[in-house]
């Protein structure tokens, strides 16, 4: 099949049967739902953007398994060049819905699991690889949409799996049958779930013998018999419910999406297993997908940077202060704090090598410099766009305010005349814009698109502390101490 239109992927997700359940409902027509639906569109736009020839470079590769065309994020990096235009087509996409376009995990997990899967049959003369390439193959081949599933609800985190007190704390095996497993557990705050065709559950932490049960990974589809999602709610999320107030919501066309993805007894077949039991290698596809979530922060934040920045520009030259220097260097500043990420994402691309199964793997040590600077830079960023911003991004009457035809004044003003008066930008420019990017900025600084630019910049991909024990493991500080005793004339 060739690669779907965004038209052709939002009918797609009208087939499936996905249990969506939010505010203590359930949601029947998902796809419309006024706070579903901008994540919908940021999906989409992965697809419009592979079709247009502008774009075709950074959005669509040669499949290795099929020398099909196909779309990037369904892709097997096979060169450093190919990481690079990951990040690329990552900031590409920020760009264009300053939000989190989600399908990144799934790319970030079949890359992952690929190269895991071949080590773990090396080992044990298991089928896992064989699995993952059929099903990745029949992803390329239907340019399908997966959520890459990892992170467990936990419990007590001082508990391995198996010590837990309720065993559904992290996904497990609960029975075994000669054709397949049945699991249950959760997923937490899973990007892009209920947007996915499938999923591709991964363990979240590096397991010990006594986890087997735990020990497990495989793919299904969103609409599973068992499966189902509670939707994640954002700030300020109900405003994209009120009618007629598409300017209050700062972003009215795009925005993330997380849910609770529940697995309550749900069958998989034996050619969708790609681990099941072989403990050990839980850390590694935990690393690994972890190193490309790492990576990818360097593109997709940079871009929703970018509009940031461009935001924070504009508010200064509406209200008549960008010549301002002081405003001018905060500019540079911020500028600076985001090209520092894409240096980061793009450095840890460079440096990529070939995993034995022959995709491309990043420097992890870079990655994961890259994401903890992920979890500092973007918060200073919108700390200056609200600092040039000033306090009217809050404190703005609403849109019905500003079009209001209640008189009110003296002489007969409406409220909607009185808000035009005092809120007027500088000449040349109408109040309306100043309202939208107000309303922007508040949106990502703290309303709903704050979950993707600051909280998920702090806990997405691992928080800072998981960042600092790969950093702790990779930076080789005996090799460092050997520099020094070197150079330092230090004999052994
Ligand atoms: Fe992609 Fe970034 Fe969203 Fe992760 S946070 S899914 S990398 S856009
Ligand atoms: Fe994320």
């Amino acid at each position: 099949m060739a690669l779907m239109t965004a038209k052709e992927y939002i009918e797609s997700l009208r087939k499936l049967h996905t249990r969506v359940y939010m505010f203590g409902e359930k949601i029947e027509n998902w796809v419309d739902h006024p706070m579903i639906r901008p994540s919908v569109n940021c999906v989409a736009m992965t697809y419009a953007l592979a079709q247009e020839p502008e774009y075709e470079d950074l959005m669509t590769a040669t499949s290795s398994l099929t020398g099909h065309k196909i779309n990037r994020f369904t892709h097997l990096h096979q060169s450093a060049e190919d990481l690079v235009k990951k990040v690329k087509m990552q900031r590409l996409l920020g760009q264009k819905t300053a939000s989190c376009f989600q399908r990144c995990v799934g790319m970030d997990a079949f890359n992952a699991v690929y190269s895991s899967t071949y080590e773990i049959d090396e080992k044990y003369g298991t089928h896992y690889h064989e699995n993952f390439k059929k099903f990745l193959t029949f992803v390329q081949d239907n340019d399908l949409t997966v959520d890459g599933a990892m992170t467990d609800p936990k419990g007590d985190r001082s508990k391995a799996p198996h010590a837990q007190a309720d065993p559904d704390m992290y996904v497990h095996v609960v029975e075994r049958r000669p054709d397949g497993i049945v699991v249950c557990g959760a997923k937490c705050h899973q990007t892009g779930s209920i947007n996915s065709h499938w999923h591709i559950f991964m363990p979240t932490i590096a397991m010990g013998p006594e986890d087997a049960d735990w020990a497990v990974s495989f793919a299904c589809p969103s609409d599973a018999d068992g499966l189902y999602m509670i939707y994640g709610r954002q700030s300020c999320d109900t405003r994209k419910m009120e009618q007629g107030c598409l300017i209050d919501v700062g972003n009215a066309k795009f925005g993330g999406q997380e849910a609770l993805v529940v697995l309550d007894h749900v069958f998989i077949p034996n050619e969708y297993i790609f681990l099941n039991g072989e403990t050990e290698f839980a850390g590694m596809i935990v690393e690994r997908f972890a190193g490309y979530h790492r990576q990818s922060y360097g593109g997709c934040k940079v871009g929703v940077g970018d509009v940031v920045i461009g935001a924070a520009a504009l508010a200064a030259e509406y209200n008549g202060v960008e010549k301002a220097s002081a405003v001018k260097d905060k500019l540079i500043e911020m500028t600076h704090l985001n090209e520092t990420l894409y240096c980061c994402g793009v450095a840890c691309s460079c440096e990529g090598c070939p995993t034995k199964a022959g995709n491309y793997q990043i420097d992890l040590l870079l990655a994961n410099v890259c994401k903890q600077n992920v979890t500092r830079f973007p918060y200073e960023i919108v700390r200056l766009a609200e600092d040039i911003a000033g306090g009217l991004m809050v404190t703005m009457p609403s849109q019905k305010d500003f079009q209001s035809d209640l008189p009110v004044g003296r002489e007969g003003e409406t409220i909607g005349q009185i808000c035009q008066k005092y809120f007027a930008a500088r000449e040349g420019v109408s109040t309306e814009d100043r309202q939208r990017i107000m309303r922007f900025l508040e949106n990502m600084c703290l309303g709903a698109a704050a979950v993707g630019y600051r909280t998920e910049s702090m806990h997405g991909a691992g928080s800072p502390q998981a960042q600092r024990i790969m950093i702790s493991r990779q930076g080789n500080i005996q090799g460092k101490k050997q520099l020094a005793k070197s150079v330092a004339g230090i004999k052994e």
